[in-house]
């Protein structure tokens, strides 16, 4: 069975979200002096390839333990919007063609090849989902939705007080974690997927009550 990593490797000051915690990974015991060795993680909920779970942004949402694991992993499809430019707000006519007859509980999964800009300030630039794609996801009954950027909605920058004015804006978050469904964020790889169509898996480790958790994201074909 081919499988292909659609997951970013998780290592210390990797990129993150801005003002998420650090990713440090250290050395706890070793070989050497212990007989065995130990990492100690340092590292936020939404770090790398993460799941965000409805508790992400809706008070009393479910949080990432109690995610149905039937809706994290299934039959996909991948949506190919080649090279949108920095900012760009794509919207439902941009993606419905490559969206008609699909199944209820379908995965959809963005492909627009912004991942390449990882670890560098142009990843923070990417393009963004306008929430009306959230809203007819929602309503042809697909739970599960990934991205290859850090955020459906437009991340805010260091020019940007959106933080201070109540937080950022996340309206595709509101509306698809809203209707209890959850969001994959910094994928890779998913130009490698050799199929429109695989079977995705991204499961989170059982972190009891948190709002989200990084995931080891796959494509594959049953
Ligand atoms: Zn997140």
């Amino acid at each position: 069975m081919q499988v292909v990593d659609l997951s970013h490797p998780v290592s210390t000051g990797m990129q993150v979200f801005p003002g998420d915690p650090s990713v440090e990974l250290r050395s706890a015991a070793t070989v050497a002096a212990d007989g065995f060795a130990v990492a100690q993680l340092h590292l936020g909920s939404h770090s790398g390839t993460h799941l965000d779970a409805p508790l992400h942004t809706v008070q009393g949402g479910a949080a990432v333990d109690a995610m149905p694991l039937e809706s994290l992993m299934g039959p996909a499809r991948i949506v190919t919007l080649p090279e949108p430019a920095a900012n760009a707000v794509l919207r439902w006519e941009d993606v419905s063609g490559q969206l008609e007859n699909l199944l209820p509980g379908t995965i959809v999964l963005f492909s627009t090849g912004w991942s390449r800009h990882f670890d560098t300030p142009a990843y923070l630039e990417h393009p963004t989902f306008d929430a009306g794609i959230a809203e007819r996801l929602v309503a042809a009954g697909v739970r599960l939705v990934g991205v290859d950027t850090l955020n459906p909605d437009p991340t805010p920058g260091p020019a940007d007080p959106g933080q201070s004015q109540g937080g950022p804006f996340l309206p595709f978050h509101d509306v698809f974690l809203g209707a209890g469904g959850g969001i994959v964020e910094n994928l890779t790889r998913l130009d490698a997927v050799p199929v429109p169509e695989p079977w995705f898996s991204a499961l989170p480790l059982r972190l009891e009550g948190l709002d989200g958790s990084p995931v080891r994201a796959v494509a594959f074909r049953p």
